[in-house]
């Protein structure tokens, strides 16, 4: 294969701006039935839309196999919600389809700008996770291209460990090509909604609690420099789709408004913080609110500001999103919210949300049974790296496990004790596949490495 020179891209960078890989090689999968684009001496990696924080979408100084192209319909079935496409599809363009045909997809992540090969390899859960389990849960199957040229159609019921594998398996098992999914079945593109004060971390998981039964979304965001009493203040929001009798709204998917510089570093400061989030906190008239809304910004309340990410300068940010063990009022969140309220740091945006019980679909699927809380830090060097690593005792103490969707920093220590099926995986791992996360934890045994 006659690669083009390697780039130094800013487009090929991943949403966090924070590691600069070195140069990688685009190279455009234009065909699902073409041959594996494949290099001698570089490794290949999948890329979908790089909404990934970190840099499981990173390959510094080998391939990236861009599935943008990858954009093709290949069948719906209106009746059943059944839905086969090409890896590079977007949620925006199911929704698209879809949501006027009475569909919606089973999983969404807090933006619809993901690709269903990304959905997949990261296995991502929304805010119904306590329903409906994660993305993977409601894939049929999807056809997987290896570098030997294999193609083998994974599900449950053929080459089902490979499947597994798959699900949350980091693009490093192939190039899944073209999907079957599972979409669940709406009235209208309206949702009912309530958002709640409240007064601390009780509240949060009461309301979880009460809400799991009745709610299908549920998640609250909680301002992470409140102190003191008011540690674990914040919103908790819930919402099911509207039912047939509700008139549906005529509001479009719009573009986003494209940010269009980074921002000057000192934007996002901890005076500036606790002011957005004093606003955050008034917005709430009283202490309770019913409304109907449309879908888009009950999901994706971000998306309407496309690159939003350059808001943090260019130092980038980091987002440290984390799952430990629920352990009632006094669970390790409480720790982790009283050290940040501690530190100097600022957190811009922290979301806390109860996973169900779903066993994982993938073996390194990140959700698990337990609390899960993102954070968003502004990139300050040291000092926040510090922070995050006070956090890591946290979690690990009471073994937890971190996110590598969202992740820049973990150690390989952290990663094995994060993800306990390693060992399995590896054996699925295609050798010419690699990736910047994957040498930084050391997923990769070094046999494998091309
Ligand atoms: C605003 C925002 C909100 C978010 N909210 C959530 C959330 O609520 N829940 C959640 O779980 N995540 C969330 N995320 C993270 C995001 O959903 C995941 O990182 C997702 O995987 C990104 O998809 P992508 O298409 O951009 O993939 P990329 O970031 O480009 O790639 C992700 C991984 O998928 C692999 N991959 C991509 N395509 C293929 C393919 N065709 N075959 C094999 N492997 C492939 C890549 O190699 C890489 O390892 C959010 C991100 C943003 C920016």
């Amino acid at each position: 294969m006659s690669a083009p020179d390697a780039k130094q891209d800013d487009s090929l960078r991943s949403w966090g701006l924070l590691p600069r890989p070195a140069p990688q090689i685009p190279v455009t999968i234009r065909s699902r039935h073409a041959p594996l684009p494949r290099s001698p001496d570089k490794s290949a990696l999948p890329r979908g839309m790089g909404r990934s924080y970190g840099d499981v979408c990173l390959n510094g100084d080998g391939l990236l196999l861009m599935t943008d192209r990858l954009d093709r319909w290949i069948s719906f079935d209106p009746v059943t919600g059944i839905l086969q496409c090409e890896s590079g599809v977007s949620l925006d363009a199911i929704l698209r389809l879809a949501v006027p045909l009475g569909w919606f997809p089973a999983v969404t992540p807090g933006t619809r700008f993901v690709s269903v090969g990304g959905a997949i390899a990261n296995d991502v859960h929304g805010k119904n996770h306590h329903r409906a389990g994660t993305f993977g849960a409601h894939v049929r199957g999807f056809e997987l291209l290896r570098s030997d040229g294999a193609r083998q159609w994974c599900s449950r019921g053929s080459h089902a460990d490979r499947f597994r594998a798959t699900i949350g398996g980091l693009g490093l098992t192939g190039l899944i090509t073209r999907a079957e999914l599972q979409l669940q079945p709406i009235h209208n593109p309206m949702m009912d909604t309530e958002d709640i004060r409240m007064d601390g971390l009780a509240s949060f998981f009461d309301l979880a609690d009460e809400s799991d039964a009745h709610w299908d979304y549920t998640v609250a965001w909680i301002d992470g420099l409140a102190t003191g009493n008011q540690l674990g203040r914040g919103i908790f929001m819930r919402g099911n789709h509207a039912g047939p009798e509700v008139a549906a709204s005529e509001k479009k998917l719009r573009k986003p408004i494209e940010v269009p510089l980074h921002a000057p570093d000192v934007a996002l400061n901890r005076q500036s913080i606790r002011l957005l989030n004093f606003l955050q906190h008034q917005k709430l008239r009283g202490d309770r609110q019913q409304k109907q809304t449309h879908f888009a910004p009950f999901f994706y309340p971000l998306d309407g500001v496309g690159g939003w990410n350059k808001l943090y300068g260019r130092r980038g940010f980091y987002q440290y999103q984390f799952v430990v063990p629920r352990d009632g009022p006094h669970s390790p969140v409480r720790e982790i919210l009283r050290t940040l309220s501690e530190s100097d740091e600022s957190v811009f945006l922290a979301v806390l949300k109860c996973f169900g019980d779903a066993p994982p679909e993938g073996l390194l699927s990140f959700p698990r049974p337990g609390v899960t809380l993102a954070l968003d830090f502004p990139n300050r060097g040291e000092s926040t790296r510090k922070l995050m690593h006070e956090l890591d005792e946290i979690v690990f103490s009471n073994g937890g496990a971190l996110y590598p969707a969202k992740d820049a920093r973990m150690s390989p220590e952290h990663f094995r004790q994060s993800f306990p099926a390693l060992d399995l995986f590896q054996a699925h791992i295609d050798p010419a596949f690699s990736s910047d996360f994957a040498r930084r934890v050391e997923a990769i045994p070094v046999k494998a490495t091309p």
